[in-house]
C-alpha cells in the first residue's frame, strides 16, 4: 500500500494555533499535507496560506468573501477550491480523504465542525476547548461511538495526557492518580493592586506575560476563566471529578501541568511556552517529531514558583467550578455568557471586572437542565447569550 503524507484539515488556520500548526506541518512535508484551511474573515492571510500550502479546499464565512478569494486564487494559479460557511467547515472536517483535523476555531462556532470530525472518525487535535465545555457528555459519547482519536492541544491537557499511563481510561483511581494539578500562569494581572482591576484596558489584558495567543483566550487567561474552562475540559478528557483537579499558579509557565499519584510521585511535563510542542506531540503521537521549539534551558529558568489562586482576584474560577459541579447545560451557559462578556470587554462596552458579574448573573437566572442532545446545548447557549445581551442593554440605558 502506498501511503503518502497524512491529510490535515486546519479549522481556524489564520489564528494563533492554526499558524503554529502550519509551521509544524511545513517542517515535515513527507508526513503531513494541508488538505483544507479555514478562516472566518481574514482572506488576505488565507490567500497567502493557500499559496504556501496548496490545500485542496479553503473555507470562509460568507459567499461574498468566498468569491473574492476564489478569483484571487485562480489568478494566482492556485488550485484550491473555496467553500462557504458552516456547511463548508463540516465538509472539510469529515471529508473521507482527511486523516487529521486540527480544531482551532475559537468559541462555540467550532462546535459543529469539531463534532463532525469526531463523528467521521478522524484523529482530532482539540484546541477549541469551548466545544468540549459546551457539549461534554455528547462530545465524549460521539467519540466513544466512533473510531476517532482525540488528542488534547491545550498545553495543560497535553501535559496531563503525557503524564498519565496509556490505560488511564480505565479510571483515574484505578491507575493510582490522586489529583491532577492544573497549572496557570496567573496572567497579566496576577500582582496588580485589586483596586486597579476595574480600570484595565483590553490591550493590557491581551499582553500575556508568557504566551502569544488570540484575543479571546488572552482575556480568558487574564480573568482565569480560561482555567475554569480548562477545569471542565479536564473533567471530560480524563473522566475526573472537579474536586480531583487543583489549580496551582505557576508564573513561569515552564511546567505545563502535573499528575499526583497515590504513592507520592508527581509527574510533570516541562518545556518552553510554545504551542508547537503540544501540536507536534499530538500530530505525531505516539511518535515524536521536531516542533521547532528550542530546548528548555533550566539554568536560565533558574526557579519555579507556585502559589494558590486568589479567590477575590479571580472570581471566574469559582463560577466555573460551580458550573462544573452542576453539570447539565450549566457549562454551556457559562461559556456563552463568557463569550458575550469578553466580546463586550474587548469592544470597550464593559469593565474587566464586569465579565464575572455578567456570567454570574446569567447563571443565577437560568437553571441548568440535562443536556440530552445537541439541541439542548444550543438552546442553553442561545438563552445565555440573550440574557447576557440584556444585561449589557440594561447597563447602557
Ligand atoms: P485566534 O483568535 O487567534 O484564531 C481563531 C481562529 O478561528 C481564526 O482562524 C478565525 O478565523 C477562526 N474563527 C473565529 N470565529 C469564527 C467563526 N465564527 N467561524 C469560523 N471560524 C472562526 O484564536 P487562538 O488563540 O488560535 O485560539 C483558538 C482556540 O484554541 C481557542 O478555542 C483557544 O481557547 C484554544 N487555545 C489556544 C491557545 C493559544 O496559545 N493560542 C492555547 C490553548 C488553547
Ligand atoms: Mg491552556
Amino acid at each position: 500500500m502506498v501511503s503518502g503524507p497524512l491529510q490535515v484539515t486546519v479549522l481556524g488556520a489564520t489564528g494563533s494555533i492554526g499558524l503554529s500548526t502550519l509551521d509544524v506541518i511545513a517542517r515535515h512535508p513527507e508526513r503531513y499535507q494541508a488538505f483544507a484551511l479555514t478562516a472566518f474573515s481574514r482572506i488576505v492571510e488565507l490567500r497567502e496560506l493557500c499559496r504556501l500550502h496548496q490545500p485542496r479546499y479553503a473555507v470562509v464565512a460568507d459567499s461574498a468573501r468566498a468569491r473574492v478569494l476564489q478569483d484571487q486564487l485562480d489568478s494566482d494559479g492556485v488550485k484550491t477550491r473555496v467553500l462557504v460557511g458552516e456547511g463548508g467547515l463540516s465538509e472539510v472536517a469529515a471529508h473521507p480523504e482527511v486523516d487529521v483535523v486540527m480544531a482551532a476555531i475559537v468559541g462555540a462556532a467550532g462546535l459543529r465542525p469539531t463534532l463532525s470530525a469526531v463523528q467521521a472518525g478522524k484523529r482530532v487535535l482539540l484546541a477549541n476547548k469551548e466545544a468540549l465545555v459546551m457539549s461534554g457528555a455528547l462530545f465524549m459519547q460521539a467519540l466513544h461511538d466512533s473510531e476517532a482519536v482525540l488528542l488534547p492541544i491545550d498545553s495543560e491537557h497535553n501535559a496531563i495526557f503525557q503524564c498519565l499511563p496509556g490505560n488511564y481510561a480505565e479510571g483515574l483511581r484505578r491507575v493510582g492518580v490522586r489529583r491532577i494539578l492544573l497549572t496557570a500562569s496567573g496572567g497579566p494581572f496576577r500582582q496588580l493592586p485589586l483596586d486597579q482591576l476595574a480600570a484595565v484596558t483590553a490591550e493590557q489584558a491581551c499582553a500575556h506575560p508568557n504566551w502569544s495567543m488570540g484575543r479571546k483566550i488572552s482575556v480568558d487567561s487574564a480573568s482565569m476563566m480560561n482555567k475554569g474552562l480548562e477545569l471542565i475540559e479536564a473533567c471530560w478528557l480524563f473522566d475526573a471529578r472537579p474536586e480531583q483537579i487543583e489549580v496551582v499558579i505557576h508564573p513561569q509557565s515552564v511546567i505545563h501541568s502535573m499528575v499526583d499519584y497515590v504513592d507520592g510521585s508527581v509527574l510533570a511535563q516541562l518545556g518552553n511556552p510554545d504551542m508547537r510542542t503540544p501540536i507536534a506531540h499530538a500530530l505525531a503521537w505516539p511518535e515524536r517529531i521536531d516542533s521547532g521549539v528550542s530546548a528548555l534551558d533550566l539554568l536560565q529558568v533558574a526557579r519555579l514558583d507556585f502559589e494558590a489562586p486568589d479567590q477575590h482576584r479571580f472570581p471566574c474560577l469559582r463560577i466555573a467550578r460551580q458550573a462544573a459541579q452542576e453539570g447539565g447545560t450549566a457549562p454551556a451557559m457559562l461559556n456563552a455568557a463568557n463569550e458575550v462578556a469578553v466580546d463586550a470587554f474587548l469592544n470597550g462596552r464593559i469593565r474587566f471586572t464586569e465579565i464575572a458579574s455578567i456570567i454570574e448573573d446569567v447563571l443565577s437566572q437560568e437553571a441548568s437542565v440535562p443536556a440530552r442532545c445537541l439541541a439542548d446545548v444550543l438552546a442553553a447557549d442561545a438563552q445565555a447569550r440573550g440574557l447576557a445581551s440584556r444585561w449589557l442593554q440594561r447597563r447602557e440605558r
